[in-house]
């Protein structure tokens, strides 16, 4: 073997041994990236992300990415009033995984955020000494781990609306090139966000809806609501707790599929703000859920939820929050994606009349059938589907006021070049400065 094959078979061999031991160390041989890590407790669950860019960059304006994501097992922080350090000690799996994924010479300066949303708005509003003790534990757990800690908080629905459009407008690299904007909706288990540009808003209207942004040297003057209690979780127990003002012992519901019949307890249904006020005088402890399948009579039960009269302004969504014209194209995420997915419904090429058609055909497929096609999909899922995409719908076209043209307009995704699209991205970009007010290159203005 001449001897310059056998030095390179050699210096194969050592880099390869090299590289096998800072991997077993988890130290790679150059620290390219620089990291962050923000948790999102949601209503029912919560998920972790970690974010990385390039370290060499300087005033970190190099493109950050989601690495990593971990779903905390279990339910929402907001679940765990009556077990707060339960709350801390279910963060700690994905936590761990968090260690093993970002090297070790970085943990000390990783920043590390929690950031909870409507979940723990309501449980806030309904006990707060509840929640304070929920943080108190989170806090301690995070504390725990050698990151960078920088708080958890609750995050206003002015705030949830407005990152969640800063992610998807930062990952579509829109705002760096000053590109026309995308409209974020938002859809939870407990709150839902619209949030987007329109020309002719100037936010004097109503202030408490518009945000201003200066990015990349452009002036963005954002308009965005969340509505508290219309996530799809709690516009349920609104939607329940309407019909079972009509009927307390049996409910024959139109937004479950005929042949679905669950007895289901008061006490639980009632169990939150949004619908607390509405509880009948001495209800029996159960009621029987019925499914009867039917689309637009569920879209009729929906509706009722929404008050679509009142409004004080130019123009309204519905409860009287003014909303000015809808403006571009939308990209509509969380829980509008996962419902919409399963309904083979993201195409929004699909006519709006066509995918009403499709809904009333899901809606009136019978229960047994629906669990025999989809055996794999969680039993509280898949009760829910018919309801879900039917608000989704109703909440789209009679809320926002969605036409059948615009709502093509909507794209329905989850990622966007392998980042998440929600709040999280844009939440840890501004609270570590990683977007420049002004455009890096821009030439400096002449003073006169
Ligand atoms: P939040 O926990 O507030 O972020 O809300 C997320 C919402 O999405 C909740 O209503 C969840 O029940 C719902 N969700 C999460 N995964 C799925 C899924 N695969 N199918 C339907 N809904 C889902």
């Amino acid at each position: 073997m001449p001897v310059t094959i056998i030095i390179s078979v050699i210096g194969v061999i050592a880099i390869v041994a090299l590289v096998t031991v800072a991997v077993l160390q988890n130290k790679p041989l150059h620290q390219k990236y620089k990291y962050g890590i923000v948790l999102d407790a949601g209503s029912s669950h919560t998920a972790l992300y970690i974010y990385q860019w390039p370290a060499e960059k300087d005033n970190n304006t190099g493109r950050v990415e989601q690495t990593h994501s971990c779903k905390v097992k279990g339910k929402g922080i907001s679940s765990y009033a009556a077990d707060p350090w339960g709350a801390g000690e279910s963060l700690t799996v994905c936590m761990q995984e968090a260690k093993q994924q970002v090297p070790v010479k970085r943990h000390h300066e990783t920043p590390l955020y929690l950031g909870a949303t409507a979940g723990m708005r309501l449980l806030n509003m309904e006990n707060s000494s509840a929640s304070d003790k929920v943080f108190e534990a989170v806090e301690q757990a995070l504390q725990r781990f050698p990151f960078s800690y920088q708080g958890a908080r609750i995050l206003s629905g002015q705030e949830e609306g407005a990152f969640g459009w800063v992610t998807v407008n930062y990952l579509d690299d829109r705002l760096e090139q000053g590109l026309e904007t995308t409209g974020a909706l938002d859809l939870g288990g407990a709150s839902t966000q619209i949030s987007f540009v329109s020309d002719k808003y100037d936010g004097s209207e109503s202030p408490s809806n518009s945000v201003t942004f200066r990015l990349y040297g452009n002036d963005y003057n954002l308009y965005t609501h969340s509505f508290l209690c219309y996530g799809k979780d709690q516009a349920l127990r609104m939607a329940l707790a309407y019909q079972t003002q009509l009927g307390p012992r049996t409910i024959s519901d139109p937004c479950f599929h005929q042949g679905y019949n669950v007895s289901k307890e008061y006490s639980e249904l009632y169990n939150s703000p949004c619908v607390s006020d509405r509880k009948p005088n001495g209800p029996p402890v159960t009621f029987n859920h019925q499914g009867m399948g039917n689309f637009q009579q569920c879209q009729e039960v929906v509706k009722r939820i929404f008050n679509l009269t009142s409004c004080k302004y130019s123009q309204c969504s519905f409860n009287g929050v003014f909303q000015p014209l809808l403006q571009g194209p939308f990209g509509a995420f969380s829980a509008y994606y996962f419902v919409m997915n399963f309904l083979n419904l993201t195409d929004t090429s699909t006519p709006l009349e066509t995918v009403k058609d499709k809904l009333t055909q899901y809606c009136a497929t019978s229960w047994a059938q629906i669990r025999l096609e989809h055996p794999n999909v969680k039993t509280k899922y898949l009760a829910e589907y018919c309801f879900s995409g039917t608000y989704i719908l109703t909440l789209l076209t009679e809320g926002y006021n969605f036409t059948s043209e615009s709502y093509s307009n909507i794209n329905f995704i989850k990622k966007i070049k392998g980042s998440d699209a929600g709040w999280t991205l844009g939440y840890m970009l501004n609270l570590t400065n990683m977007i420049p007010a002004e455009a890096p290159d821009s030439p400096l203005l002449p003073h006169t």
